[in-house]
């Protein structure tokens, strides 16, 4: 299997140089050159699979220079840190399932894929001899999953940004009480939108990002992409076996359409298994919008209480539009072009209503959100966090469109996370995990450092490997 760019401007690559690469040279995203399927008589057979073995057939679909035993020895060790052996538990929580994505290191489902791409750094680095230093912001999530997946590693240093002040002080806490000698955390004084400007602007610095073999931890990553395949088809397969339904719906709250756009290609893998993706969004609704109205158009961030969905512009999209569109690069190429001048992408009316075949969508304002929270705990004693929630609601509020099957809400992150929003929804904090018992009284690390590019290169070339 060859890797190509959304925008039609490289040469097939296979899927490690892929995973070097991050975003395409050409500016795009990367793709597989095509979609595997799956027929019912493997998916039988594969129903019975552990968590692990069943990422090693599904990821193995699409990596071709990576030996079977190097892969499994990745995926068994990327979930070995989960606290629970199934990786991602369905729970039936009332008439709904849920599955807890949140169960590794960091509690939130980032893990998943970030153990998987921590891994694989490495053991390309170790393979090559080369070294790499990682470059990402964050607005909470991203950054302790990313510092989870690589810290102690060889060959890889992390610089991780964030806005000081701005992020939960748990995940503020996750992050700068790693002790690991390659991870350096820079608190930056400026908001989210600033980290990601320089971030942004440093990987533009094409010498400088050569010089200092910057990788990228982000979404647009394809094997982020691909190990998130891996729990849509495993649920789909438990979830059918215990209902005896034909096919399940999924809800996924979502904000760079990383998530969803995994389960829009597990749905084509396990053809006709996945009906409808509920794509949920909070009050920042773009690609609710755009499923509702053909129109992809930029507006400003809200900062809500399910901040790692906070986001405008959505990176993964320009993988589903390359689909929507036919496979033709050349107008990808131009929707995104049009973008960056008018700040909108329109679809025709034959594209919305296919669109329209793979998603349903809504968008949840705080209070349905706060209310969800509280309803589902009151009726259930089931605690679930604002992400979640999002994705709860959404369900609730589309139940007419999911009727061919059950609905399986993801559980995007763990509730002790967000002790604040849990506390107004309902009057307590949820029990913490073990990882985060005591942690305010680890010894806490960090750099502050002013908003500006030259600030954190200059940062990056004392410390970079
Ligand atoms: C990152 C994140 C999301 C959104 O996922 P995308 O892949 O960006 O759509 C949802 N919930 C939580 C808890 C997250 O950390």
């Amino acid at each position: 299997m060859k890797y190509i760019s959304t925008r039609g401007g490289i040469n097939p690559i296979s899927f490690t140089e892929a995973v070097m690469m991050g975003l395409a040279a050409d500016g795009g995203l990367l793709l597989p050159d095509s979609i595997p399927s799956v027929d019912s008589a493997t998916l039988d057979v594969w129903k019975d699979l552990s968590y692990p073995d069943l990422a090693l057939k599904i990821m193995g679909l699409f990596i071709d220079d990576l030996s079977n035993e190097k892969l499994e020895s990745i995926i068994n060790n990327s979930y070995k840190n989960f606290d629970v052996p199934d990786v991602t538990p369905i729970v039936k929580v009332g008439k709904r399932f849920i599955l807890e994505l949140f169960h590794g290191p960091t509690l939130a489902f980032k893990d998943i894929a970030l153990q998987v791409l921590g891994n694989l750094f490495s053991l390309l680095l170790k393979e090559s001899g080369e070294k790499m230093n990682i470059l990402g912001a964050t607005s909470g999530d991203t950054g302790s999953a990313a510092i989870y997946g690589v810290k102690g590693k060889d060959n890889i240093n992390i610089f991780i940004l964030h806005p000081k002040g701005r992020v939960s002080k748990v995940q503020a806490l996750q992050m700068t009480t790693v002790p690991e000698k390659n991870v350096f955390n820079l608190a930056l004084k400026g908001n989210f939108d600033d980290c990601q400007a320089i971030v942004k602007a440093i990987f533009n610095q094409l010498d400088f990002k050569a010089q200092y073999r910057l990788g990228s931890i982000n979404s647009i990553n394809w094997a982020r992409v691909l190990a998130q395949i891996v729990y849509y088809v495993y649920a789909t397969l438990k979830v059918k076996r215990q209902t005896g339904d034909k096919a399940v719906n999924f809800s996924v709250p979502t904000g760079n359409f990383g998530d969803i756009f995994a389960g829009y290609i597990a749905k084509q893998i396990i053809r006709p298994n996945i009906e409808k993706l509920v794509l949920a969004t909070n009050e920042n609704n773009i690609l609710t919008r755009f499923v509702l109205q053909g129109r992809y158009a930029k507006s400003k961030v809200i900062p809500t209480i399910s901040p790692s969905m906070d986001i405008q512009v959505a990176s993964n999209f320009e993988r589903y539009l390359y689909y929507l569109y036919n496979q033709e690069s050349e107008r990808v190429k131009r929707s995104f072009m049009f973008l960056d001048k008018k700040d909108v992408i329109i679809i025709n009316q034959e594209e919305q209503a296919k669109a329209r075949r793979d998603f349903v969508s809504a968008s949840i304002d705080q209070a349905t959100t706060i209310k969800t929270i509280r309803d589902t705990y009151e009726e259930t004693g089931y605690i679930i966090d604002p992400h979640t929630a999002v994705g709860v609601a959404a369900a609730e509020r589309l139940k007419a469109d999911l009727q061919n099957g059950p609905t399986v809400c993801l559980a995007t992150a763990h509730p002790a996370k967000f002790p604040d929003a849990l506390n107004n929804a309902i009057g307590k904090e949820p029990e913490r995990p073990k990882s985060l018992e005591g942690i305010e009284d680890r010894p806490s690390r960090y750099e502050v450092l002013p908003a500006e590019v030259d600030a954190v290169k200059n940062y990056i070339v004392k410390h970079a490997l």
